[in-house]
């Protein structure tokens, strides 16, 4: 049997950072867990470059829990690490490389407890999850989705390992991200009524989304559970104008909307896109008709808001010894499952303070307070019929 830290050690050092190939990763995982007699389903990326991994153990039928990890990491370059990244150090208690905290810690203790699973007489089946390209949008765990959605027996319960301390997490706003493109019309700036300023009328969007942003944080707005308490509207990267005596023909913006529950970031996109559409286009096209405003979705993923008084809650309560639940700052795939009808929680090994910086590190600590937090569901899983 491996412990969850040789495991880890094998994990961290495929460089599975996003824009690579996880499938050796994949592909070790699954001798893994075939040489143990569990079956794994691999499900692909179009190009076959990359791949999710599915296993269920335990008695058939529906229902159960799933654990769900992601094996993509985010990148290295730029940062300035005293360890080499992809092989696993230890110091002073510490387990550093890139991944251990997000999340490779917590594939490795599920990895680890899997022998355990296969001695106990389980109630329910154990379904087991890895995804890849979640770092970059919580892309892969889609095709993962639609594959279990053409399936009926569904699990009951999902509980997603991303480091919280193993404090038991029950949410996170959702995030929609928007490119707009603003096209003007360019001529010499001396005569600059007789253009459209693509920069200009880009912050009249820009300004509108503060003020929507304003009216969302409003104290009746807010809800205490997520920090900062309200929805947030914000603009990350503008691009426009190429010299001070040409009015600007090209103006590009990206914005992004965080939010809370009762908040539809689609509302907030639909309200700038009327405004372009009753307010600036005639304006602009009273100089010129050429001129547009485009809109498009670049990222984006649902929210989780789990009802503390739900099934997986209470288990989540069970496994963590609190019910102190909380909510993140950063997103998860739990979103998607949740929105797939499978009830989703957070809660895995580590801290996301350490995550995607450099020296990241986990603990032995948490990683042997996760093994010991899995056995614990083993048994809950035998109790329950
Ligand atoms: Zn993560």
């Amino acid at each position: 049997m491996m412990s969850s830290r040789k495991l880890l050690e094998q994990l961290v050092a495929f460089n599975t950072t996003s824009r690579e190939s996880n499938l050796a990763l994949i592909d070790f995982v699954r001798r893994y867990l075939t040489g143990l007699g569990v079956e794994c389903e691999l499900i692909h990326n179009a190009e076959r470059s990359k791949a999710n991994l599915y296993a269920r153990l335990g008695p058939s039928g529906s229902g159960g829990v799933m654990l769900s990890g992601h094996s993509d990491v985010v990148p290295v370059d730029g940062q300035n690490w005293s360890v080499p990244p992809f092989v696993l150090t230890e110091r002073e208690g510490k387990l550093y490389g890139r991944g251990t905290a997000d999340m490779k810690g917590f594939i490795a203790c599920m990895l680890a407890a899997v022998p355990y699973f296969l001695t106990q007489p389980l109630a329910q089946p154990l379904h087991l999850a890895i995804s890849y390209d979640e770092e970059v949008g919580c892309l892969g765990v889609r095709t993962l989705l639609d594959a279990l959605s053409q399936r009926p027996e569904k699990p009951d319960i999902c509980l997603i390992g991303e480091p919280t301390e193993l404090q038991p997490v029950l949410g996170h706003k959702g995030k929609l991200g928007v490119r707009c493109e603003v096209q003007g019309a360019a001529c010499h700036s001396a005569y600059a009524p007789q253009g459209v300023n693509a920069i200009e009328y880009a912050a009249k969007l820009i300004q509108k989304l503060t003020v929507i942003g304003q009216r969302l944080a409003a104290p009746e707005h807010q809800d205490a559970r997520f920090d900062p308490p309200f929805t947030t509207v914000q603009t990350g990267v503008i691009q426009g104008g190429r010299a001070l005596n040409i009015v600007p023909a090209e103006c590009t913006f990206d914005f992004e909307v965080r939010t809370l529950p009762q908040d539809d970031a689609q509302e907030v996109a639909e309200e700038l896109e009327h405004y372009a559409q009753r307010e600036l286009l005639p304006q602009m096209h009273a100089v010129n008709s050429d001129a547009a405003i485009r809109f498009y979705p670049i990222s984006g993923y649902p929210g989780l808001y789990t009802a503390a008084q739900s099934a997986a809650a209470r288990l989540l309560a069970h496994l963590t010894g609190s019910s102190a639940f909380s909510t993140v700052a950063f997103g998860t795939e739990g979103g998607l499952f949740h929105q797939a009808g499978i009830p989703s929680v957070v809660c895995g090994p580590g801290s996301m303070a350490q995550g995607h910086k450099a020296d990241e590190f986990i603990t032995v600590e948490q990683l042997d307070a996760c093994d010991a937090l899995l056995r614990r569901l083993a048994i809950w899983m035998c109790q329950k019929a």
